[in-house]
């Protein structure tokens, strides 16, 4: 289910309670469980949705057990649950953890990781072009010599969108091209250096052997992890592994914009307690949202 047919039907879940009559255990039973499903059929994790529905049924409890009336009228009882649950949805994309802000008049060297076609090339150029129109002087270094054709995407991309770059058809290690490109750009005072990363290789240890060797040699302000939106309930061994290896502070999730059900890379947030900066809207370089848990559960539920 994509996110807003889930809105849609955790609305609609909701507004059954408004119609029906007295708000017992038994009809907050059944609208928890609508509202659980739909989640689950977004590939949102199993146990973040167990998890979900204890916590909303103890926050309704102790919310009409701190009502003086001994439970309150109907409709307050209602308003009780609505508040939870979208408390609970805020919480599950919400770790807590402030993300990196990259600072004016200082080089801040970000990097990206994530596996190949999740959209990372494609991202490293939306971000760039969002920062450089925010005053930020912004460069991407292509370290992705895994893939053919990797450096001349973003020779393409970047020229189309008048950003900095650096990468080479020759050198092979991509260490050496990350750390020259990174150097080379802070000698230059750029203040956003965006490092794109390989995604794939034939073992995915030798994957994360270079994203460390690559991380020490460019010493990234911040590490971000790309993530397809249609990942599902991959997400979470997935981003665990990348957590444990690159430690990324924050994640990109992209192809929002397409029929991907969002709730697997919804719950990466998670598994590693990282919050999303972005969501990627398009193909376009324009199509990168600002990501915030209130105002994204607050449009998901129109
Ligand atoms: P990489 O292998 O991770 O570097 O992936 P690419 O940047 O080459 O992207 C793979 C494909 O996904 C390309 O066709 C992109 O145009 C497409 N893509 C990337 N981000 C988005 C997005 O937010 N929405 C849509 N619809 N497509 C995207």
């Amino acid at each position: 289910m994509v996110l807003a047919d889930l809105g849609r039907r955790i609305n609609g879940a909701l507004s059954s309670l408004s119609r029906a009559g007295t708000l017992d255990d038994a009809l907050l039973d059944s609208t928890l469980k609508e509202i659980c499903t739909a989640l689950l059929e977004s590939d949102v994790n199993v146990k973040l949705v167990a998890s979900l529905r204890t916590r909303v049924k103890a926050q309704v409890k102790a919310a009409l057990e701190a009502d003086k009336t001994g439970g309150g009228r109907d409709a307050q009882k209602r308003n009780v649950v609505q508040k939870a649950v979208f408390d609970e949805l805020v919480g599950l994309v919400n770790p807590g953890v402030e993300p990196y802000k990259p600072k004016k008049g200082q080089s801040n060297v970000i990097m990206a990781v994530g596996l190949q076609g999740n959209g990372k090339t494609t991202t490293c150029t939306k971000l760039a072009v969002y920062y450089q129109k925010r005053g930020f002087k912004s460069c991407i270094v292509c370290a992705d010599t895994f893939r053919a054709g990797a450096f001349d995407q973003t020779r393409q991309s970047a020229t189309k969108a008048k950003v900095a770059y650096f990468g080479s058809y020759t050198e092979t290690d991509p260490v050496v091209i990350a750390a020259q490109g990174v150097e080379k750009f802070r000698k230059e005072r750029f203040e956003i250096i965006i490092v794109d990363t390989s995604g794939r290789h034939k073992q995915e240890k030798d994957l994360f052997a270079e994203m460390e060797m690559i991380g020490e040699a460019v010493k990234p302000d911040m590490t971000v992890l790309v993530l397809d939106a249609s990942i599902g309930q991959a997400a979470e061994a997935q981003s665990r592994a990348f957590k444990e290896t690159a430690n990324f502070g924050a994640i990109i999730v992209t192809k929002m914009d397409g029929h991907a059900k969002g709730g697997g890379a919804i719950s990466a947030v998670a598994a590693t307690q990282t919050p999303i900066i972005f969501l990627g809207t398009g193909e376009h370089l324009s199509d990168l949202e600002r990501f915030a848990p209130e105002p994204f559960i607050s449009k998901m539920l129109g």
